[in-house]
């Protein structure tokens, strides 16, 4: 085994450097562009070559430390309804050519880790894949904001057996990165329409945050 260097920084001979992850961990969650969704920390280094190691290059064991920033962003966007029922975290679907070109689902297992971080808080939070991706949605590049939901406009739909035996619990979206809202809006939409309204969304980081936020 050849001891990796730091995800973040390049730091070597260790996948995330103590200062990486206290960069991480010191992080203020707050809203993004899109208000009820938060998200732990801005998209600029180290965070964003972290995430892009866990995403594109398989560095899973970053999904530990970026769970736990995701969960606390989780908690942000939720505020005081945090504990008022069970959570629900909803990743945002990996189409299937992505996964199998990546050999993962980042953002499922960034889920599946937020939930863990949550659940070690004393939250009641399980992660569970409800979305996919009812047609291909042509490249957002280029777009503007409301070109960007037509484009996207029903390119989502809910698994119809996947929510079984989750009724109760408050819907949470999760992404690791959110650029105008536009996807997650358009997921908030597809679960609406299937009875489970999110009013809330989380992501590890943001390329725009809200002024003060
Ligand atoms: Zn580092």
């Amino acid at each position: 085994m050849l001891p990796a260097d730091c995800a973040g920084c390049g730091t070597e001979r260790t996948q995330l450097c103590p200062a990486c992850r206290q960069t991480l961990a010191d992080a203020r969650p707050g809203p993004t562009l899109l208000p009820w969704a938060h998200a732990a920390a801005p998209y600029t280094d180290p965070v964003r070559q972290l995430l892009l190691a866990h995403k594109e290059r398989g560095a899973l064991r970053l999904a530990g430390p970026l769970g736990e920033a995701l969960g606390r962003a989780v908690r942000s966007a939720l505020g005081n309804r945090a504990g008022a029922a069970p959570l629900l975290l909803v990743p945002m679907p990996s189409t299937r050519a992505a996964v199998r070109a990546r050999g993962h689902d980042p953002t499922l297992r960034l889920a599946g880790a937020a939930a863990r971080s949550l659940r070690r808080a004393g939250l009641d939070a399980r992660a569970a894949p409800l979305l996919r991706h009812a047609r291909p949605v042509a490249d957002q590049t280029g777009l503007n904001a409301a070109e960007r939901r037509r484009n996207l406009h029903g390119a989502l739909t809910v698994l119809p057996r996947a929510r079984r035996g989750l009724s109760g619990r408050q819907p949470v979206l999760v992404d690791d990165l959110v650029t105008t809202g536009a996807s997650l809006a358009e997921a908030a939409r597809a679960l609406a329409d299937a009875g489970l309204p999110a009013r809330a969304a989380a992501t590890v980081a943001a390329t725009a945050v809200q002024p003060g936020g």
